[in-house]
């Protein structure tokens, strides 16, 4: 079975944000003094299964845990553990995870042992005080060692950063330099407006088409066929031994290869990232509905999909997302 949504786009990737906890502040994604769900409103690790499951039913070959931060939630082995039984007897190839990295030294071989082969560590500078100035608190030796250790387990990293005004703009050629001695994948990511934090996007925003510009000058980029059936787009050049990707919703729309949807800690289903649209599962799984009714709402929110998101920034016309990125997790 396949899932297809009114503009022909195969979904088969599905994102789930797992809690909306996280045990840093990272000035972008979240205000200073955050309020947290309660654990009533978050799905169960028995409802994220049967959610997952209905999904994996209707073609969905890959699920990516995240949050908040994935590895503060308790069960995640558990889940981690029966959805990586599933890929011997469903559709389902692979799982994997977006993480801050803060425990990774302590998961990172159970993870391997449980079927999670890559993953992303999102990492915004390699400069300790900066890393606790953009965390608000963070300690950064503690994701060194995580990445260390996912390396030494045999899982394939991939760095996220996002590009801040004035922050790390000019330490990119370092993490680039840094992401290939260690023979890492680097992914730049433009700030999205999501929910406001405590800093306006204008002052956070930087146009990651004008970074590439400057980038090229000295790596010559070669276009990469490198294909996740995402966002980034990924280059190669003489002078690296890893690929850099970029993800430049703002200025450079990929909704038209969008393969993915995201459910959100409470169960609401996002067909957009960068709309508010939902469809929401929770109270379906509660009230005891069917699993030919999950998937019949399911195919109903995929009917409903948006051609576009409708991200902005700018003095004139700011158009914020209802909610801050731990909701759905990127
Ligand atoms: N806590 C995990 C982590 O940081 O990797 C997973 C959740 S986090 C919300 C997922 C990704 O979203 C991270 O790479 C983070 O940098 C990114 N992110 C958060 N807020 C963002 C924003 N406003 N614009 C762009 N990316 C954002
Ligand atoms: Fe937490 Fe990830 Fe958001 Fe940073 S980006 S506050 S690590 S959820």
């Amino acid at each position: 079975m396949e899932l297809i949504d009114q503009y022909l786009r195969k979904v088969n990737y599905l994102r789930v944000s797992i809690t909306d906890r996280c045990d840093l502040r990272c000035v972008y994604c979240m205000k200073e003094k955050m309020q947290f769900l309660p654990r009533k409103d978050i799905l169960t690790l028995e409802e994220i299964e049967r959610i997952c499951d209905n999904f994996i039913d209707l073609g969905v070959e890959k699920i990516r845990l995240t949050g908040g931060e994935p590895l503060v939630r308790r069960d995640i082995l558990k889940l981690i553990e029966k959805l990586n039984n599933k890929k011997n007897f469903t559709n389902l190839k692979e799982i994997t995870l977006t993480t801050n990295g803060t425990l990774l030294k302590k998961y990172a071989k159970e993870l391997k042992l449980n079927g999670v082969d890559r993953i992303n560590v999102s990492l915004d500078t390699i400069n300790s005080e900066k890393y606790n100035i953009i965390t608000r608190f963070g300690n950064i030796e503690k994701v060194f060692d995580g990445i260390n250790e996912a390396l030494d387990a045999d899982i394939k990293i991939k760095i996220n950063t996002v590009v801040i005004k004035d922050f790390n703009e000019n330490e990119i050629e370092d993490l680039i330099e840094w992401t290939d001695n260690k023979k890492i994948d680097l992914t730049f990511i433009e700030v999205m407006p999501m929910e406001e934090t405590d800093i306006s996007r204008e002052y956070q925003f930087v146009s990651l088409s004008e970074t590439f510009e400057k980038l090229n000058k000295k790596y010559n980029f070669l276009i990469s066929n490198h294909n996740t059936g995402g966002p980034a787009r990924y280059y190669t050049s003489n002078l690296l031994s890893t690929k850099i990707g970029f993800i430049s919703p703002l200025t450079n729309n990929f909704c038209a290869t969008c393969n993915r949807v995201r459910i959100s800690s409470t169960g609401k289903l996002f067909m957009c990232l960068g709309q508010n649209d939902y469809v929401d599962f929770r109270e379906i799984m509660r009230k005891d509905f069917s699993d030919d009714y999950i998937k019949e709402k399911i195919r109903f929110a995929l009917n409903i999909k948006p051609k576009n998101h409708d991200f902005m920034i700018g003095t004139k016309i700011n158009k914020y997302m209802k909610r801050h990125m731990n909701v759905t997790g990127g």
